[in-house]
């Protein structure tokens, strides 16, 4: 099936409210896997102000329409118009009750979006546009009402039927079918609705909200999984607690639904209190799923779960406005994390992601700022740039008004909004009035595309004692924004002596002086800071805690970026100089080695591991993140040209240098962290297996290695230790690599999110003969094209994880990913469209890749029928 094909650009500026208020919508469901049945009715009144009668715009997409009656009189064809996806009734009165029927084919739905067959079971996904694939209705997020929902079904194939809110009856006909009706008190848009239907198994436990409420949490998977919902019950649970703690919101209603797919397009999906999810984010037990997972379910399931207040209850006006609920909802959930594991290790990974995934997208054919102007198809902007980015500027208004400013913020953000959809403006307007700020200049960051660059140079005069930072600011053009105005940057900062010491900082235009992080605001172009009593010249810790999304030049020398390493009391800062350190090593010997020049492995850098290792103090988990090399993807976005065999090369040597001249470091960590204590999923317990399984990977560069991982494999009880021997092996190329792919398989052949991982290994390991192993594996009988984490495991890790792979130099790599996002168009444009970013960043390759690149964007763009979603990227792409 197909979406709209090359629909029109829509613009933010074009925005009008809908002229009616729909008090209530009826919805019955007469299910079956082949055809379902919709009846609709729908109450309409028409906003004060506006004359009747007044035409009736509805949405709908793939319905065959049985019959349509206004006030009770059946609609003929004369009496309304259809066009692409909308129905218009020209002149319907103030007070219109309008009844329609119509048939869908749940079992043909291929795109995942609509109502859909997933395993056994149908289920829906709304968002964004999904609504109108179910019935005809105003299928826009400003249209909110309250629902009644009512479903029949075969009981023998059916025996759970679910949609939003409270249960209001259930019953049973002697011929076999059944029915069960639900009533969502809360007005909410369409595409919050859910249904799923079918037969699933249950896990039940219970919450008491803070006044009382007594609320049933029931957890629907399937038969086989029932051992794997522990963790994400007690997720759930620790969420529900945390958002009455840290803001004093409570459930509203008396049941919280979450059910687990293996067809998902996304994560999950928060309809209010029926959350579907990707089973990947809900099942784990310690042998199926990693500590990542684990932490992936923990955050995802609080995700869905903040929506409830943040997206549900107070929603958007418009899909421009995406970021009001995501922003803010994946800040909520990056602070529930923070406060249930460490916080500074979470910060690292949040700013890590941010790095590699949303700085390329400011930086390429897709950018766009964090409330976009226009689109052509809403499913490309769910990006790292609304949802990571938009977490980044939520943050900023915390660093800025702090936690009880901030609190403010959203307590009167509800007071005046709940109920409501709303836009990014009256968000800002709520923190602002709250505060009694003015935050104007900080509404920039809603409409400014881009990653803003700060070239950060100091002065110091040892005579009288003065240190001068001077920041200067600057957003380079993105293809669809040229001109960039100045932004307001939190700046926290601290300066150390050369001895690690942190130097109590007085501007000069200060009385006295204060130790600790202090918090400055860049708000011009330009901006100079001097501070006094500077005994010494100092290390600047710059953008501490990393206050702004911001990327950040200071030339730092070694000596500089050691002591940072060494003493910085912020953990970013600490995490951020290794990084660095590693990227200047790594970056150095690429241009070594283009020139054919020997490489050689930088002293301060081993010195620096040394000293990483070396510290039994820091919690675990951090060391094992400054470790970490910067990702491949990450070093070529720090090149003019991508060189990927350099770049692979040089870190490969960097590691395998450090590996061989801290061996007994490593192996002595290595050896104190493998204990032998059975598997514990506590936080401490997390953080020895990430630096235990760090030290692991530089061993088996060396000779000691493999023979650790073999035994590391044969001992594990974890999917995490598990994992890491394996992946290990393959990456060293060693010979029981292939052995241990073999017994992973047999052993988990039939558990498909297991299978995920296999597939994974064996898509990255590097080199150009790698695209031969990824076309075998899609003959695999556990692969599936029409499965979107089959795809991503297989596909997406190839061509997003892979750069020497997918990047080989004969284009095998490119016309293999091109095949498959054609392939994937005719079944599931929203995942061709995220496959097909692979290719955005063409441009930034050598002369040879480029044109191979090219040709098959453009091949991509010559097929018939293209969705939207995948041309509008296409020629995005190549423009
Ligand atoms: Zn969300």
């Amino acid at each position: 099936m197909k979406e709209g094909i090359a629909g029109k650009v829509i613009y933010r500026k074009d925005y009008t409210a809908y002229p009616w208020d729909v008090s209530h919508l009826d919805l019955h469901f007469d299910i079956g896997m082949k055809t379902t049945v919709v009846r609709a009715q729908m109450e309409f009144q028409l906003k004060a102000g506006i004359n009747a009668p007044h035409r009736i715009v509805l949405n709908g997409s793939d319905l065959e329409l049985i019959s349509i009656t206004l006030n009770g009189r059946v609609l003929t064809h004369s009496d309304y118009s259809v066009e692409g996806e909308t129905l218009i009734i020209p002149d319907a009165p103030q007070n219109s009750v309008l009844k329609t029927e119509v048939r869908i084919h749940p079992a043909n739905n291929s795109a995942l979006e609509g109502l859909y067959l997933s395993g056994e079971f149908l289920l829906t996904q709304c968002e964004a546009q999904g609504f109108r694939k179910i019935t005809w209705f105003p299928d826009r997020p400003d249209v909110m009402t309250t629902y009644r929902v009512t479903l029949e079904a075969d009981k023998a194939g059916f025996p759970v039927l679910l949609s939003n809110g409270n249960l209001a009856g259930a019953g049973e006909s002697p011929d076999g079918r059944h029915w069960v009706r639900w009533d969502d008190p809360f007005p909410k848009p369409s595409y919050l609705f859910a249904l799923v239907a079918g037969d699933l198994a249950l896990v039940e436990d219970h919450f008491t909200t803070r006044s009382g409420r007594d609320v049933s949490l029931r957890i629907y998977v399937e038969e086989e999984n029932l051992d794997r919902c522990d963790h994400a019950m007690q997720s759930l649970i620790n969420a529900m607690r945390w958002d009455e703690e840290r803001f004093t919101l409570e459930y509203d209603l008396d049941i919280y639904h979450i059910v687990a797919t293996n067809d998902f397009n996304m994560g999950a999906m928060e309809n209010k209190s029926l959350n579907i999810f990707n089973s990947k984010y809900v099942l784990a037990r310690p042998d199926t799923a990693t500590d990542a997972d684990y932490q992936g379910i923990e955050g995802v399931i609080g995700h869905e779960y903040f929506h409830n207040w943040t997206g549900n209850r107070v929603t958007c006006q418009d899909w421009f406005q995406l970021t009001l609920k995501e922003g803010l909802t994946v800040f909520r959930d990056e602070e529930f994390s923070a406060d249930m594991q460490s916080r500074a290790v979470k910060r690292i990974k949040v700013v890590r992601d941010l790095r590699s995934r949303q700085f390329p997208e400011d930086d390429g054919p897709m950018s766009h700022p964090i409330r976009p102007d226009q689109y052509l198809e809403i499913n490309n902007f769910y990006t790292a740039t609304v949802y990571q980015k938009g977490a980044a500027i939520i943050r900023m208004y915390h660093t800025l008004l702090g936690e009880r400013g901030f609190q403010k913020g959203i307590k009167l953000y509800f007071e005046r909004h709940d109920g409501e959809a709303v836009s990014c403006d009256d968000f800002l307007a709520a923190m602002a009035d709250a505060n009694g700020v003015d935050l104007g200049r900080f509404g920039r960051w809603y409409s400014q595309s881009g990653t803003p660059q700060v070239h950060v140079t100091d002065q110091y005069d040892a005579a009288s004692q003065k240190y001068t930072l001077t920041l200067k600011q600057h957003t380079p053009a993105t293809h669809e924004q040229k001109d960039k105005q100045p932004l307001v940057l939190p700046f926290a900062l601290g300066l150390l002596t050369a001895e690690g010491r942190e130097i109590p900082l007085q501007l000069e235009t200060e009385a006295e002086a204060v130790t600790g992080t202090r918090l400055l605001i860049m708000e011009e172009t330009q901006q100079e800071f001097t501070f006094i009593d500077v005994p010494e010249a100092p290390v600047p810790s710059l953008f501490r805690d990393y206050s702004a999304p911001v990327k950040i030049y200071f030339d730092y020398s070694s000596q500089q970026l050691a002591t940072l390493i060494a003493y910085d009391s912020d953990a970013y800062v600490r995490w951020d100089a290794a990084q660095r350190m590693a990227e200047n090593a790594i970056l150095e010997q690429c241009r070594q080695h283009a020139q054919g020049i020997e490489m050689v492995v930088d002293s301060s850098l081993v010195k620096a591991f040394r000293g990483i290792l070396s510290d039994h103090q820091a919690d675990p988990a951090l060391l094992a993140e400054a470790m970490m090399l910067p990702a491949e993807d990450y070093l070529a976005d720090q090149m003019e040209v991508v060189d990927v065999d350099g770049i692979y090369a040089a870190r490969k040597f960097i590691k395998k240098g450090l590996a061989d001249e801290l061996t007994v470091l490593f192996s002595e960590c290595y050896a104190r962290l493998k204990d032998g204590r059975p598997y514990q999923k506590s936080a401490t317990a997390m953080a020895g297996r990430s630096l235990k399984n760090v030290c692991l990977s530089y061993l088996l560069e060396t000779d000691t290695g493999e023979s650790l991982a073999g035994a590391q494999l044969e001992a594990s009880d974890n999917m995490t230790d598990t994992l890491a021997a394996i992946q290990g092996l393959i990456m060293s190329d060693s010979l029981l690599a292939e052995t241990a792919l073999a017994e992973f398989e047999v052993k988990w052949k039939a558990d498909a999110l297991v299978m995920d991982k296999w597939f994974v290994m064996q898509a990255v390991k590097p080199g150009s003969n790698t695209v031969n192993t990824v076309r075998k594996l899609m003959d695999h009988s556990a692969f599936s094209i029409q499965n979107p984490n089959k795809v991503r495991s297989l596909v997406g890790a190839f061509s997003m994880l892979n750069p020497t792979g997918f990047h080989a130099a004969d284009g095998s790599g490119y016309a293999f990913h091109a095949d498959r996002v054609i392939e994937l168009d005719g079944l599931n444009p929203q995942i061709a469209a995220r496959m097909v970013a692979a290719f955005n960043r063409w441009k930034r390759y050598d002369e040879d890749r480029k044109v191979l690149m090219k040709a098959e964007l453009q091949r991509i763009a010559s097929v018939k029928n293209l969705s939207g979603d995948v041309s509008e990227i296409v020629n995005n792409a190549l423009r």
